[in-house]
């Protein structure tokens, strides 16, 4: 049976196979790699996910939603329609999504799965991941970080020699650098820094305000499709502008029409803020890394990559231009495919040893003094630490005849352990003495696949230990199938993703386009539908008259009135 890889993105989500002795990319429904991490769900009750639910986004955001990635790990529900979702349960449908493609393109079931995700998510984030694989019916037998994937694909690629990496991920809603050791057959990332809130969205965010503020609109003012409509242009005329020099929004509400040219320097203008905050992540890297930070090689992966003004930057930082992969938002998934390979130990990879660091500190409560009442922290297992790792440390009783020492176990890199992420407890009993004369010795051990081991041995010689994984995590048998249950009960939508996609664009267009080039894309749309009663010749002229009378008025949307912009420069 096959493991798969899967880069389950902000915006975009992939899935790998090692097969052959190569990664493979999986195709989805619409032959595309990326599937668009969004759902929508149908008016009759079935979950649709990808470009299509993608598009639905603009024309129906109460039942839509996306970048739920960034809630993982949270309380935090989204509604859509009658029903509340967790994040986790929205990125099981995607991961479904993923594993019926694969399944369908492989032909065999597919059960098992490796899961990037980002290098700074917590405990909490990579616990959520695991629960949303088990909901969509994958074990996932380990989680790695997308830098490591990214270095892993971009040393067998490009065959890179020995030396320090640094790679920059950025992405649609998050930024990971990594500082990545590179040394015959070992990959080793040794420091690692990141911003789980920062990525292309900011840019398209900072481009639909720009294009309010130019037309007296305030963006949160807006109705909900109006905005939505905004961000997806914004996103739209960013990568636009990675190729041309200059691209057109426009606004159509019932109280008016709007509309905003967005060219280089202007967008360059709205990336410096996003940018600085960049540069102040990869200073964090080089000074978690410690050591002298010579960086040999800048990689650049993600989709945002891909802007010209961002290689740029980084070509003023570093002073020569970095190495950007040749598909930079495909670098991380055909890096958990080369991953998912070692998991099968496919023979190919065997030579192959990765280790990676700790993403944040582990340690316990602990108080000064009997008197003490706010306790904080002892880190056992400090940032950055190489894993797995485990260490020891002791602790002494502050009381007379203390009769047990309780240890509270923490993750994060605040002072107070009430600033810090509360993972779980242990407690031992001791025997009745004066205060420091009994003691327990506790032991971290971290591994690659997130679970913390902490274990507590008493001077009475109580032991006890536990396995910390999220609690949400321990939702073992009943209570695991009683979830996957309610999510089952939503079905995928019924396939044939292309006339889908193609639906839901013309009728996202429909709502951009002013009202003298809306009757073009009705008329586009009903010919599609007829079309869907006759035989297979009509049906496929329709449906490319369809894709090109979108593309067309896509481009129409967005063209530079004026037909020439002077480069810049
Ligand atoms: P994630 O890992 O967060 O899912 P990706 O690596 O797929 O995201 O990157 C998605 C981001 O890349 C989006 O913000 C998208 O707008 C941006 N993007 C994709 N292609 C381009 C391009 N050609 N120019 C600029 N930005 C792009
Ligand atoms: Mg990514």
């Amino acid at each position: 049976m096959a493991v798969i890889g899967i880069d389950l993105g902000t915006t975009n989500s992939l899935a790998c196979v090692f097969r052959k002795g190569r990664a493979e990319l999986i195709p989805n429904g619409l032959g595309a790699y990326q599937t668009r991490s969004a759902v929508s769900l149908l008016e009759d009750g079935t979950v649709l996910t990808g470009a299509a639910a993608a598009e639905r986004l603009v024309t129906h955001p109460e039942t839509s939603a996306a970048s739920f990635k960034v809630w993982m790990g949270t309380e935090r529900t989204v509604r859509l329609g009658e029903r509340d979702f967790t994040p986790e349960e929205l990125s099981a449908f995607v991961l479904r999504q993923l594993k019926a493609d694969a399944e369908r393109y492989l032909g065999e079931e597919v059960r098992e799965a490796v899961i990037s995700v980002p290098a700074y998510f917590n405990d909490n984030q990579r616990c959520a991941t695991k629960l949303a694989a088990q909901l969509a019916g994958l074990t996932v037998e380990r989680l790695i970080n997308e830098p490591s994937a990214a270095a892993l694909y971009h040393r067998q690629a490009a065959g890179s020699g020995d030396g320090q990496m640094m790679v920059v991920d950025f992405g649609g809603g998050t930024l990971d650098v990594s500082l990545v050791e590179c040394f015959e057959n070992i990959i080793e990332i040794t420091a690692i820094a990141g911003d789980n809130r920062l990525g292309g969205n900011d840019i398209d965010q900072a481009v639909a305000r720009r294009f309010c503020q130019e037309n007296g609109l305030v963006l949160e003012e807006l109705p909900p499709a109006a905005q939505a409509s905004l961000l997806g242009q914004a996103e739209t005329v960013k990568r636009v502008l990675s190729a041309a020099p200059a691209a057109v929004m426009a606004l159509q509400t019932e109280t008016g029409r709007w509309s905003f040219t967005l060219t280089r320097p202007l967008l360059r203008e709205l990336c410096a803020p996003v940018f600085r905050r960049v540069g102040e992540v990869i200073r964090r890297a080089l000074q978690n890394h410690g050591r002298e930070s010579r960086v040999d090689q800048v990689v650049l992966v993600g989709g945002s990559a891909q802007m010209p003004v961002f290689g740029d930057f980084l070509e003023e930082l570093f002073g020569r231009r970095p190495a950007v992969a040749a598909q930079p938002g495909e670098t991380v998934a055909l890096g958990v495919g080369l991953c998912a390979g070692i998991k099968e130990r496919a023979q190919d990879l065997r030579d192959l040893v990765m280790t990676d660091v700790c993403p944040f500190s582990l340690g316990v409560a602990t108080y000064s003094h009997a008197r003490d009442k706010t306790p904080h922290m002892a880190f056992l297992i400090p940032r950055s630490s190489m894993l797995p790792a485990s260490h020891q440390q002791t602790f002494y009783t502050l009381f007379h005849n203390q009769r047990a020492l309780r240890f509270e176990i923490y993750q994060g890199e605040g002072y107070y352990a009430s600033e810090n992420l509360k993972l779980g407890e242990l407690e031992v009993q001791v025997p009745p003495g004066p205060p420091g004369e009994q003691s327990a010795c506790v032991t971290f051990t971290y591994d690659i696949d997130g679970v913390l081991h902490v274990s507590a041995r008493s001077s009475g010689g109580d032991y006890r230990d536990r396995l910390i994984l999220n609690p949400r995590l321990r939702l073992s048998g009943e209570a695991l199938e009683q979830a996957r249950a309610r999510l089952e009960e939503v079905r995928l939508a019924a396939r044939n993703e292309g006339d889908r996609l193609l639906t839901e664009r013309a009728l996202r267009l429909y709502e951009e386009l002013p009202p003298t080039r809306r009757d073009e894309a009705a008329w586009l749309l009903q010919r599609f539908q007829i079309a869907e009663e006759g035989d297979r010749i009509e049906r496929e002229k329709a449906r490319r008259a369809l894709a090109e009378g979108l593309d067309r008025l896509e481009e129409w949307l967005h063209r530079d009135p004026f037909g020439f912009w002077p480069e810049e420069e």
